[in-house]
């Protein structure tokens, strides 16, 4: 696929002598969803099309419930759009497709920033339910396509580290509070968006978890708390990502290492620190250095429990680097 803007001129469909038509793009899309299928996924929310690594270049597709959210990131995926549509209705016969076409990465493209119904109707807001949680999601202006579904199995695997006071940073829709929830004594979530914050309430309220939802910003919050003397057993940060950027690596550094920084200070030994960093550009060995240089700085030891990426339904592939952006790490203060 040719794009005449984008530094990525050529994506490439196939290395083999054949005619890219439409019946090799529904022949990938229906590995790619027969893959998710296989995958034993708890939850009605993830993802079926994942790019490159559904050898299907700059196609993004997320299924919420009986609703596909569709991305066509490049000049070519956008022209194949139609086909796609075709595929995904034949195949996962979904009520409603959605084009999220507003990602900035399209004007780089040439292409427009749009949100329109392909096929069907979606509604203003699609009900999903991962790992037992409830949630309403608007797949139409929610951040992403609606949730954040690559830190699904993340969150499934924080679940069992969750114990006594939980502080859920960067919360979003209360993805990682409402898991972790139902296991804490007490649930503390900080999202610096109001609409995020008033959508973790509800979720909360729907899903019967107290969670304490606070409007306000990680790094001003974090300090704060720790002025005050409070004490947490289990700590997630999932910020945004914060190096989007090659020249955006050094700041973020400091900003990963700061988080990181006061979160330990406020763990109790013996605590469960969840970290995350999904900036490509830091890679998983920077980012073990920035957060040991972070339990230098708060003077404690800590051991890596488990070492975690994004979920399987959003694979790497292997040789291009790009597809591997999310890391995310199980720590644990030593007494
Ligand atoms: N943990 C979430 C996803 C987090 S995405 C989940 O599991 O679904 C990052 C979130 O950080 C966004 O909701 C954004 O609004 C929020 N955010 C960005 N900068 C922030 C800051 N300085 N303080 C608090 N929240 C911030």
């Amino acid at each position: 696929m040719y794009s005449d803007r984008s530094q990525i001129a050529i994506r490439m469909l196939t290395r083999d002598e054949e005619v890219a038509d439409a019946a090799l793009i529904r022949r990938r899309v229906e590995a790619a969803v027969g893959f998710r299928a296989a995958l034993g996924i708890d939850g009605s929310a993830y993802r079926l099309i994942h790019g490159e690594a559904d050898l299907l270049p700059s196609v993004v597709a997320d299924r919420y419930g009986d609703v596909i959210v569709l991305q066509a990131l490049s000049q070519g995926a956008d022209r194949l759009t139609p086909v796609l549509v075709d595929a995904l209705n034949d195949l996962v016969k979904p009520r409603g497709i959605l084009a999220r076409n507003d990602p900035r990465t399209r004007l780089l493209e040439g292409l427009t920033q749009e949100v329109n119904v392909l096929s069907g109707d979606v509604p203003p807001l699609v009900t999903v339910t991962e790992a037992g949680v409830e949630y309403d999601v608007d797949v139409w202006h929610g951040q992403k396509t609606g949730l954040f579904l690559d830190q699904r199995e993340n969150r499934e695997a924080a679940r069992r580290y969750a114990r006594g006071r939980v502080l859920d940073c960067f919360s979003y829709n209360g993805g990682f509070a409402l898991t972790l929830g139902r296991a804490a004594e007490e649930t503390i979530a900080i999202d610096i968006s109001e609409e995020a914050v008033a959508r973790i309430r509800a979720n909360a309220a729907r899903n019967g978890v107290a969670v304490d939802a606070r409007v306000g910003n990680v790094f001003d919050d974090l300090r704060g708390m720790e002025r005050l003397g409070e004490r947490f057993d289990t700590i997630v940060l999932d910020p945004p990502a914060f190096a989007k950027t090659k020249s955006a690596v050094e700041k973020a550094t400091s900003g990963y290492k700061e988080i990181n920084l006061r979160a330990l200070k406020l763990l109790n030994p013996g605590g469960t620190l969840i970290t995350c960093s999904c900036s490509y550009h830091i890679s998983e060995a920077a980012f073990a250095d920035i957060v040991y240089s972070a339990s230098v700085d708060a003077r404690v030891h800590v051991t890596v429990v488990e070492k975690r990426m994004q979920g399987r339904d959003h694979p790497v592939l292997l040789g291009v680097p790009e597809t591997y952006y999310l890391k995310c790490f199980v720590l644990r203060k030593l007494a």
